[in-house]
């Protein structure tokens, strides 16, 4: 990989992380001109650069030295771990950012008796995290099925093509109204600063370390 002397961040090209991760990036003494097919955004003081693509793919984008930091939900970073980047280095949470809290939650229909994990075993959990769930299934030693679908998956026990499902609550309010509940929890999540375990030893590194600092001053001001 050609090195690079400025910096790039991937973020959330647009979703609930993106206004958030600006803001934050931008009370950090940083500014972007928006390029017009808004995929790169070249920074305007220090030689920082944003990468703006889907979430599930900045942790990838890291890993691959494409980008050196990324703005990703810890969900999504703790996913990439488990499933595609299983063989790879693992990646770092250099800090946890304070927005796009969520949890990973198990959820059922709301007639369905739950008290513990144990009453899983034999049924079929549709969730769009494989990995996180069979983590979780095997951690408790319950053997479930893991039916994987990309988006949706609120409807998946209405259809009958799953008894419960494993999805991103925030206010429950989805749940509710499929007509299901929050059971049980796997993951407590919210925005995180990704990064490789070691930092590059030349001039991006004297960045993410002026950055880090910048950003410890401004979520102490935020507390
Ligand atoms: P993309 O097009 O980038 O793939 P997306 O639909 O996967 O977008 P969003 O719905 O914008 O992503 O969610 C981004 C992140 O926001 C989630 O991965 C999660 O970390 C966080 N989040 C917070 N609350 C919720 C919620 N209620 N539902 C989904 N994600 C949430
Ligand atoms: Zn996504």
């Amino acid at each position: 990989m050609k090195t690079r002397d400025r910096l790039r961040i991937a973020m959330q090209k647009s979703g609930r992380l993106t206004e958030p991760a600006l803001d934050l990036l931008n009370r950090c003494g940083l500014s972007f001109r928006q390029s017009r097919d808004k995929l790169f955004c070249f920074g305007e003081g220090e030689p920082v650069d944003l990468l703006l693509v889907r979430d599930d793919d900045i942790p990838g984008l890291i890993a691959q030295g494409v980008c050196d930091l990324g703005i990703v939900g810890r969900n999504v970073l703790s996913e990439y771990q488990l499933t595609d980047g299983r063989e790879a280095e693992p990646l770092a949470e250099w800090r946890p950012l304070g927005f796009g809290r969520c949890r990973l939650s198990i959820a059922v229909p709301q007639e369905m008796a739950y008290e513990e994990v144990g009453q899983l075993a034999g049924r079929r959990i549709a969730t769009s995290y494989p990995g996180l769930l069979r983590e979780w299934l095997r951690t408790n030693g319950v053997d479930a099925g893991v039916v994987t679908l990309a988006g949706s998956v609120e409807i998946a026990p209405r259809l009958g093509t799953a008894d419960a499902i494993c999805d991103l609550v925030q206010s429950g309010g989805t749940l509710v109204a499929n007509h299901l509940r929050e059971a049980d929890v796997l993951l407590e999540s919210e925005a995180v600063l990704a990064g490789p375990q070691t930092l590059p030893v030349d001039e991006r590194g004297d960045m993410i370390e002026l950055l880090l600092k910048r950003l410890d001053g401004v979520m102490q001001v935020r507390e």
